[in-house]
């Protein structure tokens, strides 16, 4: 509860950005208070560390998690500590053009626009159990996209950590047999 009060109050409404009509969340005063960045990730983190990790927890169904994904580019500021957090490797999904190396891509319908994600094509080991974070689910395409590149490599998505959820979007429907966990809807 105190979680989500400090979330509150450190994400911030922009609206007609980027477009007229869209009311941006702006999560870079939550990210700037030293508190409220530091338990936002240990929250993101929390239901896969394993159990020997968090003494004292009665956290039976911690996951092992190989990798994390962080998806540009707020997805990155995130997905890092928390990779680092794990003990997990890091990997990057960027927008096209942005990976120096052969990638795997995927074109998708975002909020605003289309785009297109790639990833390496080595960044998974076939059977990597993999974290997708990011910081907004709005319609869920990006996710989605995400999940689709994990898959693509033979890897096994064992959950996605979200910063903020816009309800009313519906971007949850639209991954409903995955483990979403996400600190704060709206
Ligand atoms: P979706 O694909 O779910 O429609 O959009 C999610 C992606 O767009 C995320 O990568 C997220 O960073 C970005 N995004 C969409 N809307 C917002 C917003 O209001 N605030 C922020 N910070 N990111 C957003």
């Amino acid at each position: 509860a105190e979680l989500t009060e400090l979330l509150k109050e450190r994400i911030r409404d922009i609206p007609d950005y980027p477009k007229p009509g869209i009311l941006f969340k702006d999560i870079t005063p939550l990210l700037a208070d030293q508190a409220t960045f530091g338990m936002a990730v240990s929250a993101l983190a929390a239901r896969y560390q394993a159990s020997g990790a968090r003494a004292g927890d009665a956290d039976q169904g911690a996951v092992t998690v190989d990798k994390v994904v962080g998806i540009e580019a707020r997805g990155f500021i995130l997905a890092a500590p928390v990779a680092y957090r794990l003990g997990a490797g890091f990997v990057p999904v960027r927008k096209k053009g942005k990976l120096p190396y052969h990638t795997h891509e995927t074109t998708y319908d975002l909020e605003y626009g289309t785009a297109t994600l790639e990833v390496h094509q080595d960044a998974f080991t076939p059977g990597d159990r993999v974290l997708i974070v990011d910081d907004v689910l709005a319609t869920g395409g990006t996710v989605r996209a995400t999940i689709d590149l994990v898959e693509r490599a033979e890897a096994q998505v064992v959950g996605i950590a979200i910063l903020l959820e816009l309800a009313f979007l519906q971007g949850r429907d639209r991954f409903s047999g995955h483990d979403l966990h996400v600190l704060l809807t709206v």
